[in-house]
């Protein structure tokens, strides 16, 4: 009976798994997770999680039922792929095709690891130790203005706490977003009462003060760190599976490795697009579940398909509902749908005439076209796309 072993009991990890029993897979499937939790959602940790108003975000699958082996609170160690066998703390395991699943680990802050008091929001563990800090309305430092920190900072003044987030940027979302786009968002922090310091720096972190470059010392009962998330790969040192520059497994466009009957997806690999002619590594849940069926396929090998989604991603920060399909250039053409200083506007980005990747607040039927438009690469009419009343499948 052929093996198929998952490293990683992530979204990736574990609807690989739930792929290869709905394409028709008989063979053994375990998934091997680090965490000792039963599998859940990352999305709702810095959201209804960590206020408490939800308890959990396990996910509804019944794995026993699929026949899916689940290894919980295991670590894997290493891969050894011409003997096809992972070393583990609990032994070896021997596969015929495994797949990498291991997500990202959030980067810390140099100099802040150990300090009580300094947390990171990845897992439930985390968002549990941060349900507290909430409750009891410490003042909070948020380190970044990222996505997460943004969902964090959101979360905090809702359960009562003054926020101030340290960016060294001079704006938020830097590496996501051009500078017009991200400055209306700066007003966002403001009128959500959230402290914004951008162009600061942190120096050092205390227990309950963190100091900036110039000097300040911000009073901090919790400080948060979100700079931001990097490929758990370490554990593949040594195995000779190729790793990109931000030390992601480099997959190919069916998502297979640099070793053979070894397959990535998710968060720890990047995939070749065709679509953007340029090489992927996303960050988002629609990727860890679009990518699981395309890896499965692969496993199984007989309709082996290619891996080119239309990235999307959607944040909650702010009172607002912000949502990214595409993949923007710098050479791509920017166009204003609507005013960004009112609750709800559009930004699209052209690439040839056709839309290339979009960015809605609040206007989720333009992010529903959009994905259509750009799956299909259907030219747009810059004028038309401009007036935010005329739908843009129209445009
Ligand atoms: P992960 O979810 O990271 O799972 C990987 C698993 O592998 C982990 O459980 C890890 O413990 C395990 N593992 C790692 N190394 C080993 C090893 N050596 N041995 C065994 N197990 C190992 N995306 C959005 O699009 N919208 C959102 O609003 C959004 N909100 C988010 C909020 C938070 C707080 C976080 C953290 C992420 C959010 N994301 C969001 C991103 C999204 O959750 C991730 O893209 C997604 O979880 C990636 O899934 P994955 O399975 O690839 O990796």
């Amino acid at each position: 009976e052929r093996r198929v072993v998952i490293v990683g009991a992530g979204m990736a990890g574990v609807q690989t798994a739930v792929a290869l029993r709905e394409q028709g897979f008989t063979g053994t499937v375990t998934v091997i997770g680090a965490e000792p939790h039963p599998p859940y959602d990352r999305p709702p940790l810095s959201k209804a999680v960590l206020l408490g108003t939800a308890d959990g975000s396990a996910f509804d699958i019944d794995f026993e039922a699929l026949g899916i082996a689940l290894r919980l609170g295991v670590y894997v160690t290493g891969v050894r792929p011409a003997d096809h066998e992972l070393d583990t703390a609990a032994g070896p395991v021997a596969y015929d095709s495994l797949v990498l699943a291991t997500g990202a680990e959030p980067i810390l802050l140099p100099g802040s690891e150990g300090v009580p008091g300094v947390h990171v929001l990845r897992t439930l563990d985390d968002a549990e130790r941060l349900r507290p800090v909430l409750a009891e309305r410490h003042d909070v430092v948020v380190v970044g203005a990222g996505w997460i920190g943004a969902e964090f900072a959101t979360a905090a003044r809702e359960a009562g706490c003054a926020v101030t987030v340290v960016e060294a940027a001079d704006r938020p979302l830097a590496g996501a977003l051009p500078a017009e786009v991200a400055a209306p968002m700066t007003a966002w922090y403001a009128d959500a009462g959230v402290a914004l310091r951008t162009r600061a720096r942190v120096r050092r972190v205390e227990p309950g003060a963190v100091f900036l470059d110039d000097g300040t010392r911000l009073p901090a009962g919790a400080v948060v760190v979100g700079i931001g998330a990097r490929p758990a790969t370490a554990w593949l040192a040594g195995s000779g599976i190729a790793l990109g520059i931000h030390h992601e497994v480099l997959a190919d466009d069916h998502l297979r490795t640099s070793a053979p009957d070894v397959y990535a997806v998710g968060d720890c690999a990047s995939f070749p697009s065709g679509r953007y002619g340029e090489r992927l590594l996303v960050h988002h849940w629609d990727n860890a579940v679009q990518g699981p069926r395309t890896v499965a396929s692969t496993v199984i090998g007989e309709t082996p398909a290619v891996y080119d989604p239309v990235p999307y991603f959607w944040s909650e920060q702010f009172g607002r509902f912000v949502q990214y399909a595409g993949h923007h250039a710098p050479g791509d053409e920017l166009i204003w749908r609507g005013d960004p200083t009112t609750p709800a506007w559009t930004v699209c980005w052209l690439r040839d005439g056709a839309l290339s990747a979009l960015l809605a607040v609040g206007r989720p039927r333009d992010l529903a076209q959009a994905r259509k438009l750009i799956e299909s690469s259907t030219p747009l009419d810059p004028t038309l796309a401009a007036d935010p009343s005329i739908p843009l499948k129209k445009a």
